[in-house]
């Protein structure tokens, strides 16, 4: 006999890694309210400007790896012990696996890979290393931070939304959700689905989702606990 375990997916915003130390996009010391996102997310940004893009992203890359996770993402990890679990996530840090999650899913990509401007889109781990202008792939092209930029096409939000929509519960954590493709996940989540999301703050809850307000480091080990002994695990 095969027991299968429920399915949980958890949806991870910058919230989720604000107590570690990384600004989110859009709270009071929110990363975009430095920099413009049309100079350093973009395409465009890229073509203009590629060392202003390469030294935001550089500083990103040094200050994700001098982080360390904190116990909201332990929390998540730990739901492993009774659940089938995967994360998908818009973070690029890589505090989720280093917690010890084991499934993860970036939607925007991951900030310690670089990729070639080619579309064949090879990847290097750079870890905490900075890219250079004039620092090439293997094919030969320039080396860009291997990110999703706005405008770009979101790879994984396919898989996403089907691990959305086969799971028991879906726990939505530390996102504005005002991101899309990326913020329309909630609504592939089953009717029958247990539903919450925690923030410190959200203008608009999606329907049928539970909100619990506060920080993520702080609501998420009762949660979880709660959950892990719901199972019986
Ligand atoms: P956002 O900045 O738009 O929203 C952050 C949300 O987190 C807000 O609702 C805020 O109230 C909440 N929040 C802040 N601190 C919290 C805490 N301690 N506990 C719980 N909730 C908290 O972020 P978003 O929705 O992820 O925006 C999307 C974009 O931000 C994505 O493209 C993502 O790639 C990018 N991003 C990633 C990182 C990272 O990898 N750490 C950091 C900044 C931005």
């Amino acid at each position: 006999m095969t027991l299968t375990r429920p399915r949980i997916v958890v949806l991870t915003g910058a919230g989720i890694s604000a107590e570690s130390g990384l600004p989110t996009f859009r709270d009071l010391d929110g990363l975009w309210r430095t920099y413009r996102w049309e100079e350093l997310a973009s395409p465009e940004g890229w073509r203009r400007h590629p060392q202003a893009v390469l030294d935001f992203y550089n500083q990103r890359r040094a200050a994700a790896w001098a982080a360390q996770p904190n116990a909201g993402h332990r929390a998540i990890a730990a739901l492993e012990r009774g659940f089938e679990v995967d994360v998908v996530t818009q973070n690029v840090d890589g505090l989720h696996e280093r917690a010890g999650s084991t499934r993860v899913l970036h939607l925007h990509g991951e900030i310690e890979y670089a990729r070639g401007t080619s579309i064949r889109r090879l990847r290097i781990h750079l870890r905490d290393q900075p890219i250079v202008l004039g620092q090439c792939c293997a094919d030969g092209t320039q080396l860009r931070p291997d990110i999703v930029w706005f405008g770009e096409e979101v790879p994984n939000i396919g898989p996403a939304q089907r691990l959305v929509a086969m799971a028991d519960k879906v726990l939505v954590v530390g996102t504005s959700l005002s991101v899309y493709p990326a913020a329309g996940l909630v609504h592939h989540a089953p009717p029958h689905a247990e539903k919450v999301v925690v923030a410190l703050d959200l203008d608009t809850v999606p329907g049928d989702f539970r909100f619990l307000r506060g920080k993520a480091g702080e609501l998420l080990p009762p949660l979880v606990a709660e959950w892990l002994h719901g199972a019986g695990a």
